[in-house]
C-alpha cells in the first residue's frame, strides 16, 4: 500500500466543520491511503502552522475562516483562481512546493449552471463583497454573466467593482442594499445570489430580501448552509421563485479540491450523502 498523505482544514474555529466527513468519504469511496482532519490554528499561528505544513509535508491544506487572505504571504505561487479572487481556500503541496487555489467560485458556478443552466448572459444580482463574493463574482462574470453588486458597505462594493474592471475590463454596477433600491433591482433580475453571511446561524430570521421584493422568474441562490433553507430560500418559496441551497456549493468547492490533490474525478453524490448524514448531527 502507498504511504499515508495527510490533508488538513485549517481556520479558527474548525469545530462543526462539515469537510472532514466529506473528504474522509471521498478518500474511502476512491480506496486512497489518504486522512483528512481539522485543525484550529489561531491567527497568531498561521505562519507556523504553513512551516509546520512543510516540515511534515502534509499533501494539502484547506483554509477557512480567518485565513483565506492572510495565508497567501506563505505560499510559494498562486493559481489564477487565486490571485483573481484574492483569497486561498486551497493549497497543495508539491514537492515541497505550496500553491494555493481558490474553489468557491468554481464551486458556486458549477452547481449554480446545473440548477439553472449557462449563466452567460444571465442578469445575476449578487449580495456582498466578502472573499466568497469576489471569488463567486470573477467566476461568474469569466462564465459570462451580467454581473451587479450590492452590498451593507458600498465602498467595498465599489472596490470590488474596480478590481473587476482593472482585471478584466469589464464594468460592473454597484447599489446599496435598501429594500426600495433592492426591490427595484429585482425587477428585472434572473439570478440573485446572497453571499453574505446573513441568515447564518444563530441569526436564522434574518434576510436581505423578502417575498414581496422577488419574482415567480426568478432563482434565488443562498450560499449559506447553516442552516440549509435559510429564511431567504424560505421567502423565494414564498414568491414561487426557484431556490438553489448552499450545501451544493459546499461539496463542489470540496470536490475541486479533491481533484487538485489526487487528480482523479471526485464521487460528487458520496460527498453529498456523508455531508447531509453530517449536517444533521452538527448543526441539528
Ligand atoms: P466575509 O468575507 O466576512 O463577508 C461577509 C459579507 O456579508 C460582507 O459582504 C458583509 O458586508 C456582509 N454582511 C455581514 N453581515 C451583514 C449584515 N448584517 N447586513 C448586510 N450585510 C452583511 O465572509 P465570506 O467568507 O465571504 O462568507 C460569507 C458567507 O458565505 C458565510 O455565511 C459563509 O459561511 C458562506 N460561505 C459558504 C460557502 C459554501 O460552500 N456554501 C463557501 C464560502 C462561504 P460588509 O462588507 O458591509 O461588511
Amino acid at each position: 500500500m502507498k504511504s499515508l498523505k495527510v490533508f488538513m482544514l485549517i481556520g479558527d474555529p474548525v469545530a462543526g466543520s462539515l469537510s472532514p466527513a466529506m473528504m474522509n468519504a471521498a478518500f474511502k469511496k476512491l480506496r486512497l491511503n489518504h486522512i483528512y482532519v481539522a485543525v484550529r490554528v489561531p491567527e497568531n499561528l498561521l505562519g507556523d502552522a504553513i512551516a509546520g505544513t512543510r516540515k511534515m509535508g502534509i499533501a494539502g491544506l484547506n483554509v477557512t475562516i480567518p485565513h483565506k487572505i492572510a495565508v497567501m504571504k506563505f505560499l510559494d505561487a498562486l493559481d489564477e483562481s487565486a490571485a483573481l479572487a484574492g483569497a486561498v481556500n486551497t493549497i497543495k503541496n508539491s514537492r515541497g512546493k505550496l500553491v494555493g487555489f481558490n474553489t468557491d467560485g468554481e464551486g458556486a458556478l458549477r452547481y449554480l449552471e446545473e440548477k439553472v443552466g449557462k449563466v452567460k448572459g444571465k442578469r445575476v444580482l449578487l449580495l456582498g463583497a466578502g472573499g466568497a463574493a469576489r471569488a463567486i463574482a470573477f467566476s461568474l462574470l469569466k462564465a459570462g454573466a451580467e454581473l451587479s453588486i450590492a452590498n451593507r458597505t458600498v465602498s467595498r462594493a465599489k472596490e470590488l467593482a474596480s478590481l473587476i474592471e482593472q482585471k478584466l475590463g469589464k464594468e460592473v454596477p454597484t447599489i446599496s442594499i435598501d429594500r426600495r433600491t433592492l426591490k427595484r433591482f429585482i425587477t428585472n433580475t434572473e439570478v440573485l445570489i446572497n453571499a453574505t453571511s446573513v441568515g447564518m446561524r444563530p441569526r436564522i430570521d434574518e434576510t436581505l430580501v423578502t417575498a414581496e421584493m422577488m419574482h415567480r422568474n426568478l432563482t434565488v441562490y443562498d450560499i449559506v448552509y447553516k442552516p440549509i433553507r435559510t429564511r431567504l430560500l424560505l421567502e423565494a418559496e414564498k414568491a414561487g421563485a426557484m431556490t438553489v441551497d448552499g450545501l451544493g456549493m459546499l461539496v463542489r468547492q470540496g470536490a475541486l479540491a479533491f481533484e487538485i490533490w489526487t487528480g482523479k474525478r471526485a464521487p460528487i453524490k458520496v460527498m453529498e450523502d456523508a455531508v447531509r448524514r453530517e449536517i444533521g448531527k452538527v448543526v441539528g
